[in-house]
């Protein structure tokens, strides 16, 4: 079957559509649920003519190109999982777009998504280091939506017609999906669990790499807690939003665990030696300025207020720079 590389078959009612890499900027997998007469999308991909043209040959060379859409559930509010909306709409008319209700400004409005990704901290705590390594130049005049485009993954704004909380239910063709509200990512991020299948689709919270974090998404605490949240279901078969399929779901959670941790840990070890700034743990987590700018400032911020709220660090000014120590 010409394509089929870029398909997997979870079962015959539910298709996982792979871009070539599981790695940003590409889209994350798109699931395909056989829905009744029609289908139903677990995210959509990113806003480029690729990807969109990606999802619909693969439906295509599943014969299922001519049903009806009825549902796109969209995990939570970024480019490489909604930003295809704009192009599908001009397609097609789903029956209804879903998404947790914390995302919703989000989906209406991306310019919004500055401040869930804490760009504003970013450009606060940008010193001036030129980036070699990244498309679009990082600092004070970052501009996310921009940044987005440049790097083929553009993001629109989308209306859903339904929003969910933790604790609903979702039904899919012969999936019966509860919300989970798993934060740390994204403020409104959702996971879905089926637990007659023992089935988990987990958005961007496992996968191929730990998923960037952000205190005004819900942090590393968020973050530790969506996992904790996830650890109690009794699952067989995880599907992440990037990479492949999962099958041991405790071995994925706790390695993804061990890995935010671990960051508090270098933080602590740095702090042992005596008083650091945030540039400096910044520069110790991270070796690329790109990197520092974001996604590292608010990972860092978001450690350190774990940390502070845990009363294993203080913050205080120390000969006139702010300083971080035990
Ligand atoms: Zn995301
Ligand atoms: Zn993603």
């Amino acid at each position: 079957m010409p394509g089929s590389k870029s398909v997997v078959s979870i079962f015959d009612d539910l298709k996982m559509i792979r871009p070539p890499s599981p790695y940003w900027p590409e889209s994350a997998n798109v699931y395909v649920f056989k829905d009744g007469d029609g289908i139903s999308f677990f995210d959509v991909g990113c806003g480029s003519i690729t990807s969109v043209d990606r999802l619909f040959s693969a439906l295509k060379n599943l014969k299922w190109e001519s049903r009806p859409v009825k549902k796109i559930i969209l995990s939570h509010a970024h480019p490489d999982h909604m930003g295809a909306m704009e192009i599908l709409l001009s397609e097609i008319t789903p029956e209804s777009i879903i998404l947790h209700e914390i995302d919703l400004p989000y989906a209406l409005d991306p310019e919004k998504l500055a401040l869930s990704f804490d760009i504003p901290l970013c450009k606060e705590n940008w010193t001036g280091v030129k980036s070699r390594d990244s498309d679009v130049k990082k600092g004070p005049e970052f501009d996310l939506i921009a940044y987005f485009r440049a790097l083929g993954c553009s993001m629109c704004s989308a209306k859903p017609n339904r929003t969910v909380v933790e604790g609903d239910n979702i039904q899919l063709g012969d999936y019966h999906f509860q919300v989970f509200h798993t934060p740390g990512h994204a403020p409104g991020h959702i996971s879905l669990y089926d637990r007659r299948k023992r089935l988990l689709l987990a958005g961007d919270i496992l996968g191929e790499m730990v998923a960037w974090y952000a205190p005004s998404s819900g942090g590393a605490e968020g973050y530790l807690g969506s996992l904790k949240k996830i650890d109690d279901l009794d699952i067989n078969l995880i599907l992440p939003s990037h990479g492949d399929v999962i099958t041991d779901a405790k071995k994925a959670i706790q390695a993804t665990k061990e890995k935010i941790l671990e960051r508090d840990r270098v933080i602590i070890k740095a702090l042992q030696s005596g008083p650091k700034t945030f540039e400096e743990l910044n520069r110790l987590l991270f070796s690329s300025p790109s990197v520092q700018f974001f996604p590292g400032t608010p990972i860092l911020e978001s450690h350190l207020q774990k940390l502070k709220n845990e009363g294993k660090i203080k913050q205080d000014m120390i000969s006139s720079r702010m300083a971080y120590f035990i």
